[in-house]
C-alpha cells in the first residue's frame, strides 16, 4: 500500500508510514471529519437566509400602519367635511342678516331706495310699506 499523507511505500496491514510516521487510523480519521466540516460549511453557505424581519411580525405591522392611514385619511376627511359645513353655516347666517335687516343695508346704499324682501313686500328706508307693483 502507500502512504495517503507523503505517497511512500508502506507494507500491506502497517499501522504507521515508514517513510513519514503518519498513523493510518488516525490520518484517515481527520480527513473524514475534514469532508464532513467542508460538506456543513457548504450546505449552510447555500442555504436560503435567514428573512430579515419576521414574516408575521411584517405582516402585523403592515397592517396596524394601514389602519393608521385609513384613521388619519379618515379624520383628515371628517375635519374638512366639519370646516366646509361650518364655513356654509356662516355664509348662511350672514345671507339671512341681510335679509332680516334691509333697511339698515339700503340706507347706507341710498335714502331714496326701495327695498323688496325675501316675502316680495316693498317699502322705503323709513319703514313705509308699499304694494307691490301690478303687472
Ligand atoms: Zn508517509
Amino acid at each position: 500500500m502507500k502512504c495517503p499523507s507523503c505517497a511512500a511505500a508502506a507494507a500491506d496491514g502497517a499501522a504507521e508510514c515508514p517513510a513519514c510516521g503518519v498513523i493510518f487510523a488516525k490520518f484517515e480519521e481527520r480527513r473524514r471529519r475534514e469532508r464532513e466540516a467542508a460538506a456543513a460549511a457548504l450546505a449552510q453557505a447555500s442555504a436560503p437566509p435567514a428573512p430579515l424581519v419576521d414574516p408575521q411580525l411584517g405582516r402585523t405591522v403592515a397592517v396596524v400602519l394601514a389602519a393608521g392611514w385609513v384613521l388619519a385619511f379618515g379624520y383628515f376627511i371628517f375635519k374638512d367635511y366639519r370646516r366646509r359645513q361650518a364655513l356654509r353655516e356662516a355664509r348662511l347666517s350672514a345671507a339671512q342678516a341681510q335679509f332680516a335687516a334691509p333697511v339698515a343695508v339700503s340706507t347706507a346704499v341710498s335714502a331714496h331706495a326701495v327695498i323688496v324682501d325675501a316675502a316680495g313686500n316693498f317699502s322705503t328706508p323709513s319703514g313705509e310699506t308699499l304694494a307691490p307693483p301690478r303687472r
